[in-house]
């Protein structure tokens, strides 16, 4: 059964996301680097939807970015301040009251946020010196994620879209953005989760599942191997320590 799939959100166009998203402007401007794993992820790709609701977003796709000219160009770009979304010691917390560093403030910021797991932002960076170079930003999240369906392993894990609402409030409350429509995130976010946990509900659709979804209190995070799934966005405010 063929089906027809809109490209701009890349889900079927009985499902298409594009007529019920209002863009909000922002004076900030994202660019999300995604993993090609993410990339192909089309209806779990939350980052996707996240840029359909930022008009001043891009997506750029790639392992390694210093042989990327737009990604290159974009970071030598005279208008913007540009930072890397990445916790650590070295990045300024945005959730603090520790008052805003002068090159944040003199003009509008450019974050760039890599979407992909842990293991894999370790690598894009590893690779990419002068994303390494980029002064840092952080935030402490405010709630944990809303995530039913992918187990998140820790307490503070976000998905891409959450982390971006996040990113969005502190970003307001330190007065360097405005953030118009706070509840279209969350809202875009449980419509994309219930379709999903429908189709596993259904045994008739792809998605099925033996096991319902557990509620998110119950979960245990997880250990081992399942552990270099994590997603670096989501692990806060103790990520692992670079190797
Ligand atoms: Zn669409």
């Amino acid at each position: 059964m063929g089906r027809v799939t809109c490209y701009r959100c890349f889900w079927p166009q009985k499902l298409c996301w594009c007529d019920s998203i209002t863009p909000m402007p922002t004076r900030t401007k994202f660019v999300l680097l995604m993993h090609p794993k993410e990339f192909k992820r089309e209806k779990a790709n939350t980052g996707r939807l996240a840029h359909l609701c930022l008009p001043n977003s891009e997506i750029q796709m790639g392992m390694g970015f210093d042989d990327n000219e737009i990604v290159q160009r974009q970071i030598a770009d005279p208008e913007y301040h540009s930072v890397l979304l990445y916790p650590g010691l070295e990045a300024h917390n945005l959730s603090s009251k520790d008052p805003l560093p002068s090159e944040l403030t003199r003009k509008p910021l450019q974050v760039f946020i890599i979407d992909a797991t842990w293991s894999g932002a370790r690598k894009m960076l590893r690779i990419s010196p002068t994303l390494q170079r980029l002064p840092r930003i952080m935030f402490i999240p405010t709630a944990p994620s809303r995530y039913v369906i992918k187990h998140q392993p820790q307490q503070g894990c976000l998905s891409t879209l959450e982390s971006m609402h996040e990113l969005l409030t502190v970003l307001e409350k330190s007065g360097l953005d405005t953030y118009s429509l706070p509840e279209q995130l969350h809202s875009i976010f449980d419509r994309m989760q219930k379709f999903q946990m429908d189709c596993a509900s259904d045994s008739t659709l792809g998605g099925y599942r033996r096991q319902a979804y557990g509620k998110t209190s119950d979960r245990k995070p997880f250990r081992g191997k399942s552990g270099s799934r994590r997603r670096y966005l989501k692990i806060w405010p103790n990520p692992p320590e670079a190797s």
